[in-house]
């Protein structure tokens, strides 16, 4: 899997890090989503889909091997 990230449209709620947090961390700063392995391992793939899940921004995209949104 694949992930992307809009930071434009995250809000900093954090869930995405207490979800996946070898994944995704936050800038010490603002907050905001910064991305750690846009390729997750496949023992990942339900810490990553629920990040996706529960953020309130949708600023999580994640794409399956064959291209396709998860
Ligand atoms: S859950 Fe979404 S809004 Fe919250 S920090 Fe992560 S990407 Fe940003």
């Amino acid at each position: 899997m694949k992930v992307t990230l809009d930071p434009e449209r995250c809000v900093g709620a954090g869930h995405c890090v207490l979800s996946a947090a070898t994944v995704f961390d936050q800038d010490e700063t603002d907050g905001i989503v910064l991305l750690l392995d846009p390729e997750p391992a496949a023992h990942l793939a339900d810490a990553v889909l629920e990040a996706a899940d529960l953020c309130p921004a949708r600023a999580i995209l994640v794409t399956t091997p064959g291209g396709r949104p998860a």
